[in-house]
């Protein structure tokens, strides 16, 4: 494991790999890659536990910072912004910022950006954070005051949710025929007093009222993941994928032909992940992120 550089030459690294070259690597000569590749780590249960940090997880990052490959940060986290997932790592003591977290909320303002034509606005259905990241990307928001036609429909996990408010967006879906994106379809939200509903279940109620599909944005969609791709400037397939859920990490990679890592400090046991079967089966299952064979990884 090489040490963590002071000086973060995989901020560098971002620059020097888009030409396909490795001129400034300073990782072990012995891991050198062989191809192009980029590092994408989930957060929960692979870098974190709730406000814990999982033995391995800086390690891991320092290791492809001095490899000077690409690395991002993913998550279907819609609650925090990227300033503040990036706090909690940095806080944590792992080598992260904000241009490197590609949450779900990144992931849809992506989405919102690339419809055509562009929406005049956007209702969302969902927390203050959701809210105010699609309105500070240049958005109008849709209000719940009004009947005012909506272009889109974004739902996350809506914690001030009412039936008015679930009123408000299947008039959207229906009368409006307003594009429907789900930040994510996570049925549960994991919290510190047990389960609880999570944008799944919201979107599931629209989805019943209204008739009408959403397009999901949050893993295993590939739509996050296409977005890290076209970050780091590599294929999709060049991705190595870490983490720890078979439906929504492991699937999702493997639904791009990326190279799926389940790291089991999550939510995951060996045996499930033993008897996992198609497209949740992992390419590669590993204790703890000390174990993320880079020899492998990175030959051609
Ligand atoms: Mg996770």
């Amino acid at each position: 494991m090489s040490a963590a550089p002071a000086d973060r030459p995989g901020r560098q690294g971002h620059r020097v790999h888009s030409d396909g070259h490795h001129h400034h690597l300073d990782g072990d000569p012995a891991v050198i890659p062989a191809r192009r590749r980029a590092f994408v780590f989930d957060m929960d249960g692979v870098m974190y536990r709730g406000s814990e940090l999982i033995a391995g997880a800086a390690e891991a990052v320092a290791a492809v910072r001095a490899l000077g490959l690409p690395l991002y940060f993913v998550t279907n986290n819609s609650r925090e912004t990227p300033v503040q997932l990036a706090a909690k790592l940095q806080g944590l003591g792992v080598d992260g910022g904000p241009e490197d977290v590609v949450s779900a909320v990144v992931a849809t303002v992506e989405y919102l950006r690339q419809l055509d034509p562009a929406p005049a606005s956007v209702l969302v259905l969902g927390g203050r954070g959701l809210a105010d990241q699609i309105e500070a990307a240049g958005f109008r928001l849709a209000s719940f005051e009004d009947d005012a036609p909506v272009a889109a429909v974004a739902a996350g996990c809506d914690f001030g949710l009412t039936y008015a408010r679930l009123a408000r967006a299947t008039r959207a879906l229906v009368v409006d025929r307003a594009a429907f994106i789900a930040v994510n379809t996570d049925p549960l939200l994991p919290t510190a007093g047990g389960p609880a509903p999570g944008a799944g279940a919201i979107v599931g109620a629209l989805t019943a009222a209204a008739g009408v599909r959403p397009t999901v944005v949050g893993k295993p969609s590939a739509h996050l993941f296409t977005v890290v791709a076209q970050r780091s400037g590599v294929a999709a397939d060049e991705l190595v994928v870490i983490g720890d859920l078979l439906d929504a990490d492991v699937a999702g990679a493997n639904d791009l032909g990326a190279t799926s890592v389940l790291v089991l400090t999550g939510a995951t046991t060996r045996a499930e992940a033993e008897a996992a079967r198609g497209r949740q089966r992992p390419d590669l299952t590993i204790d703890n992120l000390f174990q993320l064979p880079f020899d492998r990884l990175l030959a051609r």
